[in-house]
């Protein structure tokens, strides 16, 4: 079986089609996946669909999205704390949260303090998080570090360098890997999914968003997550069998699942 880390399986792009598609993942060995976070319009709908989805294992981490930065308001914090205290039992981690320095029109000020304020909210939890990093790798580590974070989690959709991904593996994160690299002239990312340690490594669809280069262009969908294992088969020694096998390991490792609760 194989686990899709970040799948934002709660977006309205599902709506038609969502029973379809999970029996697409039944047949294709996706049997569980991990709902981020976004916006907290969207917290109830999220939890409602882990709660409700039976074929496959549905967990979800809640968490406010530096991409929303204009949607948040501070008293969403609040709810999340809430959350959190009420813990459901699907609900596993703090995210999607984190910086984009990519996207210029972010306010970067603003995006800190949501930042730091959920690591805390999270750490005061004891929860992992699910990190979304674009060109603010350095950053994240910087305020990890100063805040003294110690829950790991995973940064998805990687994107920094060699260095980088091994100050946050030191720190006992896992790295997802998505549709990206599926891509032939994305040449370094696909020489760190070649390099780095299995044990580190998680995918990732990202779905509805990132689509493998087969579907480029086309809305993605957590049953194409074989594709990505397929590349990574393609780059790396292990056999298919080891890397799925592995890569959920790693995935129920950093977001504490018990085999108990996995299908
Ligand atoms: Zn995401």
């Amino acid at each position: 079986m194989i686990f899709d880390s970040h799948c934002h399986w709660d977006f309205d792009d599902f709506t038609p089609d969502r029973s379809m598609i999970l029996d697409h993942c039944l047949k294709k060995e996706v049997l569980a996946l991990c709902i981020p976070g976004t916006t907290q319009a969207r917290w109830h709908s999220i939890i409602h669909l882990t709660e409700s989805t039976h074929s496959i294992v549905c967990y979800c981490a809640l968490g406010l999205h530096p991409y929303f930065i204009d949607e948040h308001h501070p008293d969403h914090l609040d709810t999340l704390e809430q959350h959190l205290v009420q813990r459901p039992e699907h609900l596993i981690a703090v995210g999607e949260i984190g910086l984009d320095f990519y996207l210029g029109h972010l306010d970067r000020d603003q995006q800190e303090s949501l930042f730091r304020a959920q690591v805390k909210i999270a750490q005061a939890h004891k929860l992992p998080i699910i990190l979304h990093a674009r060109k603010s790798h350095d950053q994240i580590l910087k305020i990890l570090r100063e805040l003294h974070f110690q829950e790991c989690g995973i940064v998805h959709a990687w994107s920094g360098s060699e260095q980088q991904a091994n100050r946050f593996i030191a720190m006992g994160f896992k790295l997802g890997f998505g549709g990206a690299i599926t891509y032939p002239r994305a040449t370094k990312l696909r020489h760190l999914a070649t390099t780095l340690p299995l044990t580190c490594l998680v995918l990732e669809t990202d779905a509805p968003d990132m689509a493998p280069a087969a579907f480029k262009g086309q809305r993605n969908s957590p049953e194409y997550l074989p594709l990505i294992l397929d590349e990574l088969c393609q780059l790396r020694p292990e056999s298919a069998e080891i890397i799925a096998r592995q890569t959920t390991q790693n995935t129920m490792d950093v977001l504490r699942i018990q085999s108990s609760k996995m299908p």
